[in-house]
């Protein structure tokens, strides 16, 4: 018992309630440590899949993003003047902000952001494939 409070008290008291629950269940449903392990396993591969695809999909999206003809940084699309915050004085419905702090070049768009994101955006994405 000195040995488990020395090396598992690290762990608190609801750490060791939801094991004994755990455990319990387990047990009740004939499972092992190895049902465990396997499970975790074939998880850890569906996350890592998921991730590898949402890179590619982030790095095929960066491509497609307009570029800042200041600075060549990737440039944001943002909806305007749909609320008190955000108007412009004009009539458009988006625009591209570059996202370098030091440039911040604006370009405004008559088309809404949805729009643009069907229209330009998405089509480019699925020509690569994705
Ligand atoms: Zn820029």
């Amino acid at each position: 018992m000195e040995i488990f409070e020395e090396k598992m008290a690290v762990f608190g008291f609801e750490k060791h309630q939801e094991f004994l629950t755990y455990f319990k269940t387990l047990k009740g449903f004939g499972l092992t440590v190895k049902d465990v392990e396997a499970f975790l396993d074939k998880r850890r591969k569906v996350v890592q899949q998921e991730e590898e695809v949402l890179k590619r999909k982030i790095a095929a999206w960066n491509k497609g993003m307009l570029r800042c003809p200041g600075c060549s940084s990737i440039m944001g699309l943002f909806s305007v003047n749909t609320i008190s915050a955000n108007q412009t004085e004009d009539a458009s419905k988006s625009m591209w902000l570059c996202t370098n702090k030091n440039c911040l070049h604006t370009i405004y768009n008559k088309e809404s952001v949805n729009l643009i994101y069907e229209k330009q955006l998405l089509k480019k994405s699925l020509r690569r494939g994705i």
